[in-house]
């Protein structure tokens, strides 16, 4: 077979809707790869692996349905265990290409590969946006250029404005521009929760392709019945199925956890997002549509909730990461230095809060934004975890993780290791948070009030420890006054009991 352009498809590049496909080309043929450097830089859940491929290789066999040419690479073949690099140079050669294009990676390291391997090519190149964001990465140079700070919320603001989403004119509908506050119940069974949309597979034979790669995994997975959307079918399904079934109370019980109910009323849409089978253009415009058709029983508190998330934090995350990376990745503002305690990889522990956060990213590669900050991520930098591990362990764990989108929140967000460009303060809280929007401690193994003793909840003396350990860095920070001060009213027996048990904790963590 002759051809002329080789076109690279990412795995988290499956849009179907990309212009590259408006046209049957003969000439151009579509590289798509099964990677071990890919499934290789962090040790991976199972499902995230699982997904992916699925997902992949539905893309590759529609658009050969759609009369596309596709060279597809399984993780059995000897070529995936090669770099992209040599893959491409690979495919450049057995052609005779004389054209390369690729999509614009949303991965830093992927980026500076494609752009290095570009710099040796004899043949014409070029990359083209991804076609995917509401953002080009231009545009978002352009709004974080010569910025000192990075507040989501004129960040917010003016994507509203701009995309015109829940606007009349040049004010938000309601005349609010955000209902944050109205978002914060705890969830008591007041509705019942629907169950969750799945698209049940066997995906024996894929696992037991994944086991003949050696490829190393960890975490929990039904053979029998793969849950995840891994197709633009199925994920405008759950697109649907959020809209009808889930808006009307997501914004209510954005932040609370329960034991009973692992996904509440979020979407799980991140996958699908993330891998571009939809577009959050697509996602808002049939939420926003949705809710204007059902005023009389979706508030406008809900969908502003979920309007944030998207047009809000998703866009603007991936412009903090392109703004700083690479030293970005680098960054250890607090110089925590711990390792990751075994319980992340079994789920074993006595809090009852870690088991269940960890347990459900165990066991279903997903955990909604408050286990993964408040609970997962707040007990990581109250033990002060080193970066590096925490970053690498929820880049490994959930279903939608990819680096632009996971750094910024893990790294900046929950590790404060960015010294302060995103929050202006570590989220970092005693038991009180999670008493709050949880039923947790509730029968939980300690004693939720206590801060010191055997039975003591652990996030309260580890809380104050970490206030006590930091306090030379946090001195100048307005919004840590209040808890400094508190701090400094503890009585100095009871700060070395405190410290004293947390500092048990931290060195060792996985007798707790
Ligand atoms: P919903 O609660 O239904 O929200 C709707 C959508 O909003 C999500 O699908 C997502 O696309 C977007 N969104 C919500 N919050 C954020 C956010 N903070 N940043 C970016 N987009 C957001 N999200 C990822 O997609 N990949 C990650 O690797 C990732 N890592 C995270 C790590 C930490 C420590 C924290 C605190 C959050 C992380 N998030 C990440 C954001 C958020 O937790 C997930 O997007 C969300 O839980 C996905 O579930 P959902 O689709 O049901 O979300
Ligand atoms: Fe977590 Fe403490 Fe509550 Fe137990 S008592 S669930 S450890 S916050």
């Amino acid at each position: 077979m002759e051809y002329v352009t080789l076109r690279l498809i990412l795995g988290d590049q499956l849009n179907l809707q990309h212009s590259w496909f408006t046209q049957k080309d003969p000439s151009a043929v579509y590289l798509m790869a099964e990677m071990r450097q890919e499934t290789d830089y962090v040790n991976h859940h199972i499902q995230k692996v699982t997904g992916f491929f699925l997902a992949m290789r539905d893309f590759a066999q529609e658009l050969q349905n759609q009369g596309h040419q596709v060279h597809y690479i399984r993780i059995t073949d000897g070529m995936a265990t090669k770099s992209l690099p040599e893959i491409l140079q690979h495919c450049i050669d057995t052609y005779a290409i004389q054209n390369f294009e690729y999509q614009l990676p949303d991965e830093y390291r992927l980026d500076v590969q494609l752009k290095t391997f570009c710099a040796q090519l004899s043949i014409s190149h070029q990359a083209v946006d991804t076609e995917h964001f509401y953002t080009t990465r231009e545009e978002l140079g352009q709004f974080f250029a010569g910025k000192k700070q990075f507040l989501m919320e004129t960040f917010y603001r003016m994507m509203r404005k701009k995309h015109q989403v829940l606007m009349v004119g040049n004010d938000p509908l309601g005349n609010q521009w955000n209902f944050d506050h109205d978002n914060r119940l705890k969830f008591k069974n007041q509705v019942p929760v629907p169950p969750m949309a799945v698209f049940p597979k066997d995906v024996t034979a894929l696992l037991n392709e994944l086991a003949q790669a050696e490829v190393q995994t960890f975490g929990d997975i039904e053979p029998k019945c793969f849950a995840w959307p891994i197709n633009r079918k199925e994920a405008l399904i759950q697109l649907n199925y959020f809209c009808e079934h889930l808006l009307p109370h997501f914004g209510d019980y954005e932040d609370a956890m329960h034991t009973e109910q692992a996904f509440l009323f979020h979407s799980r849409l991140s996958f699908v997002m993330n891998t571009k089978m939809v577009s959050p253009k697509e996602v808002i415009d049939r939420v926003v549509q949705h809710f204007y058709a059902n005023q009389e029983t979706i508030t406008l508190s809900q969908v502003e909730g979920f309007v944030r998330q998207i047009i809000g934090w998703r866009e603007y995350v991936r412009g903090i990461y392109w703004h700083h990376m690479p030293d970005y990745a680098q960054r250890n503002a607090l110089d925590n230095t711990y390792p990751l305690p075994e319980m992340y990889w079994t789920g074993k522990t006595k809090m009852n809060c870690m088991q269940q956060a960890l347990g459900l990213s165990l066991q279903n590669a997903y955990a909604h934004h408050i286990q993964r900050l408040m609970v997962i991520g707040n007990f990581s930098l109250l033990t002060q975890r080193h970066p590096d591990a925490v970053d690498a362990w929820y880049l490994g764990v959930y279903m939608d993780a990819l680096e632009w989108v996971e750094l910024p929140n893990t790294r900046s967000m929950s590790q404060y290791a960015d010294g302060g460009i995103l929050a202006t303060k570590p989220y970092v809280s005693s038991r009180s948070y999670i008493q709050k929007m949880s039923n947790y401690c509730t029968g939980c193994h300690y004693d939720v009030k206590s801060r010191t003793g055997e039975q003591s909840c652990p996030f309260n003396s580890l809380y104050w420890n970490f206030l006590d350990d930091k306090k030379a860095y946090f001195t100048k920070n307005q919004r840590m006054s209040m808890m400094l001060n508190l701090l400094g009213k503890i009585q100095p027996e009871e700060l070395y009991a405190i410290k004293k048990r947390a500092s048990e904790i931290i060195e060792n963590p996985d007798l707790f």
